[in-house]
């Protein structure tokens, strides 16, 4: 088998990389961007605007809603080289919502939402978990009931973006109390600007914020539904499956390696080069067999997507080993870093700009979001293994 990329995917990689070199708005290799904070948000969204403008954001969609019909391949490049460089060009529009509203959305919600996604002219948050549903996601209780051409909403919606000013959200609500767990939910997207909108910050130990959202009698019209009504749970888990595939924990973790291979050829440790160590040669040659391994792994689930095949436990696969190889590659980075890898990025004796320590105190985060390292292992476990429930 051949796992180089075609001519043609290479000369598309290259031009993306040329164009990102010559245009990026800041310096990625000393910059880490928040794009939900106003001043990296204004920065991305610059940037955005011109990737949309090659059309490069939503390449593999049909033109009729904005794509350039290319291969799923080149739409995975694409990610990989923003990923790499840690740019945040995906608040879940182009990889989530956009292909939900694909699979599940009326003609005119595609008509309405694709192509807007695919200009980079909306931005979108997901209200998916509430102070009571993170992994049993199927006990939401932020009700939407309807009242004319509206729902009406009251609940809450926890640990996500809103708070970048995302005009949007993605969010499954209980549209029917009485019905079972699965049954009674429903899949809207609403905008965020409405009255009984409260949004408050959670800040995070590693200097970002989550959001904890209320709804108070908030009027969404009804236009947002997505598929049918209390049939959300299955538009919703589809979503979730094009959340988990990314490829894009091992592009940044290769970036991390390369740097600290770079470290360890400058830096001396008890006399001698790091990269003369034998202990931190192998652990480093180990990172780089995982990160191969989790690169594969996310890219045989966009060779299923090309095909037009939904991945499901393939995506948990991906979920799971990439986000515990970047878990792992920061904490060897912190190992090999040594005392002063946790000083801030801040300080001027911040090993390789304090990215690490930054990063370390983030990565546990990544196993936990878009669905616990527990949870995909379930999954796998059962729809892989054919295992039964625990
Ligand atoms: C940085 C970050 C960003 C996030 N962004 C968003 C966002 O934008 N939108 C959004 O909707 N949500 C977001 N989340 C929420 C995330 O999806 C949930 O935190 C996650 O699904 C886990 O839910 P929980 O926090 O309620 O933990 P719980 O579900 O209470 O789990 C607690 C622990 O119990 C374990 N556990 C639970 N059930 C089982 C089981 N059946 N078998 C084995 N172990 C189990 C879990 O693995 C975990 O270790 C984000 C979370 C983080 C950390």
């Amino acid at each position: 088998m051949d796992f180089r990329f075609s001519e043609e995917d290479e000369a598309f990689r290259r031009e993306v990389v040329d164009f990102v070199e010559a245009e990026l708005p800041w310096d990625w290799r000393n910059h880490e961007v928040d794009s939900e904070e106003p001043d990296g948000l204004k920065l991305v969204r610059a940037f955005k605007k011109k990737l949309a403008d090659k059309g490069w954001l939503t390449r593999a969609w049909p033109r009729e809603y904005g794509g350039q019909e290319a291969s799923h391949m080149q739409q995975l490049i694409f990610g990989v080289e923003m990923s790499y460089r840690g740019i945040p060009v995906d608040d879940g529009g182009v990889s989530m919502v956009g292909p939900t509203i694909m699979m599940s959305g009326t003609e005119a919600q595609k008509r309405f939402f694709l192509p807007k996604i695919s200009r980079a002219e909306i931005d979108w948050c997901q209200g998916y978990s509430e102070p009571d549903a993170g992994s049993d996601l199927a006990s939401v209780q932020t009700r939407a009931v309807e009242d004319g051409d509206d729902f009406v909403l009251n609940g809450s919606k926890i640990w996500n973006g809103a708070h970048s000013g995302a005009g949007w959200m993605f969010m499954l609500v209980r549209t029917d109390p009485d019905a079972p767990k699965h049954r009674g939910i429903s899949f809207l997207v609403a905008e965020m600007n409405v009255p009984g909108v409260k949004i408050e910050r959670i800040p995070c130990m590693w200097g970002a914020d989550r959001s904890l959202v209320t709804f108070e009698g908030a009027r969404v019209p009804k236009s947002g539904l997505i598929g049918e009504k209390n049939m959300g749970w299955y538009v919703g888990a589809t979503l979730l499956d094009l959340e988990r595939s990314g490829a894009n924990y091992s592009a940044r973790a290769l970036r991390l390696l390369e740097d600290l291979v770079d470290f360890c050829k400058e830096n001396v440790r008890d006399g001698r080069l790091l990269s003369d160590n034998p202990l931190v040669r192998s652990r480093l040659a180990r990172a780089a067999v995982d990160i191969e391994a989790a690169r594969l792994v996310a890219y045989n689930v966009a060779s299923m997507q090309s095909k037009g095949q939904i991945p499901n436990k393939e995506a948990s696969i991906s979920k799971l080993v990439g986000s515990e190889t970047l878990l792992t590659v920061y904490g060897l980075g912190m190992q090999i870093l040594g005392m002063y890898g946790q000083l801030d990025p801040e300080s001027k004796w911040a090993p390789l700009r304090g990215r690490f320590e930054k990063g370390y105190m983030m990565v546990g985060a990544n196993t936990v979001a878009a669905g616990t390292s527990e949870i995909q292992r379930n999954i796998i476990a059962t729809r892989g293994l054919g295992l039964p429930r625990g």
